[in-house]
């Protein structure tokens, strides 16, 4: 195969040559090749483990006749649905194709190149750190606390007048750990005057009480504050692409004006607003990553796992073998899980709450590859 790099006449910029690309959790389609299985869980990429609602799916059976037109720009009726869900002013709204395009709009509308900065958590969601920096803006990174909980302190001396932007994700991936809304509010109140806190909710609906957690009800009070959330995860529309973001009005206005005018898709609008009607799906997907959340955590902890507390629809965890030997060999076993290495997490894995059936598979693997492992491990102390 011809290697793809190009001439060096061209003026390619210099940050996309050494830019390397989100490192996303295996498919299943790759799984299902390299190991020849028929039959393969994935529990890597925390997707909806009831699927897509039935609803939604009619809506878009529904709407197939008409993807020959274009969409109306700015989604207005997905937006209405939205700000009347949410008990919010339409003008703090934007819709955009996955949380992940506001990440990316958000970055291009504040911030000068070479002048600003964005303080970052180490490790956290890599698309904060990889659309910064191809936004010329400069990268800092304070380390979590060990115990996972985020390090305020430290954040705010890292601060100065040339932040353009804090992130955090709350409930945050992949520890899952979770903090108050009142200790975030505490915090927006001492960013310097020229920064905005940006809020990633992705995982905000799986939490035991999402009310203490967000913000959301407080947005009219700030002006620094931007809430980031998803249709990815509990509406279980990942593949269609549809997130929206919550801010002060004059942001939503500018990253209205330089947004691609049809990244949301006509489909995807659609589906957004079948998802936001249909609360029994939306209840049994919260009821089962709850109940098997619990589940799963406590069969994790008596099979030697050190399991980090999560208010997310995935469990982090340091197994009692290597990290990396477990995930091959629940690969060989048709299990997707997703190691951590692109976090800098070697020795952790991070696994989606599946169904029932899903989980009982994958702790039955876990438990006999741990036993085979411990045996090995007996069998070289006697022999060596
Ligand atoms: C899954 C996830 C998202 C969702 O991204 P989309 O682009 O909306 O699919 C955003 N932030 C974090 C931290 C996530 O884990």
């Amino acid at each position: 195969m011809q290697h793809a790099t190009p001439s060096s006449a061209y003026p390619v910029r210099p940050v996309v040559t050494s830019f390397a690309p989100y490192s996303p959790g295996l498919s299943l389609q790759e799984i299902r090749k390299a190991y020849q299985l028929s039959h393969v869980i994935k529990l890597a990429s925390n997707e909806n483990p009831l699927g897509a609602s039935p609803l939604v799916q009619q809506s878009i059976a529904r709407e197939a006749p008409v993807v020959f037109r274009y969409p109306r720009s700015g989604n207005p009726e997905l937006i209405h649905e939205l700000a009347k869900a949410l008990g919010v002013d339409p003008a703090r709204l934007i819709a955009g194709n996955g949380s992940d395009e506001l990440i990316d709009l958000l970055l291009r509308v504040v911030g000068l190149p070479g002048e600003n900065n964005v303080v970052l958590l180490e490790p956290s969601f890599s698309i904060y750190r990889m659309q910064a920096e191809l936004s010329g803006l400069d990268v800092r990174r304070v380390p979590l606390n060990s115990d996972f909980s985020f390090p305020w302190r430290a954040l705010e001396q890292n601060m100065d007048e040339r932040t353009a932007f804090v992130f955090l994700t709350n409930p945050d991936n992949p520890s899952g750990h979770a903090t108050s809304a009142r200790r975030i509010l505490r915090f927006a109140e001492n960013l310097p005057e020229q920064a905005l806190l940006v809020l990633d909710e992705a995982y905000i609906d799986f939490a035991e009480d999402p009310d203490s957690l967000s913000p959301l009800k407080h947005m009219e009070e700030t002006d620094n504050l931007v809430l980031l959330r998803t249709f990815s995860k509990l509406y279980g529309l990942a593949g269609l692409r549809l997130g929206y973001g919550i801010m002060p009005p004059w942001l939503a206005e500018l990253v209205q004006r330089i947004k691609l005018p049809f990244s949301v898709n006509i489909l995807a609008e659609k589906a957004g607003i079948a998802a936001l009607r249909d609360t029994v799906f939306r209840s049994m997907t919260r009821e089962t990553v709850l109940d098997q959340r619990r589940e799963l955590a406590s069969r994790l902890t008596d099979l030697g796992c050190c399991v980090y507390p999560s208010q997310a629809n995935f469990l982090m965890f340091q197994p009692p073998m290597d990290a990396q030997t477990l995930h091959r060999r629940l690969l060989e076993k048709g299990i997707i899980v997703r190691p951590l290495n692109s976090y800098g997490l070697s020795e952790y894995l991070r696994v989606s709450i599946g169904r029932e059936d899903e989980n009982l598979a994958f702790l039955d693997a876990l438990q006999r590859i741990v036993a085979d492992e411990s045996e090995k491990t007996a069998d070289s102390a006697r022999n060596g």
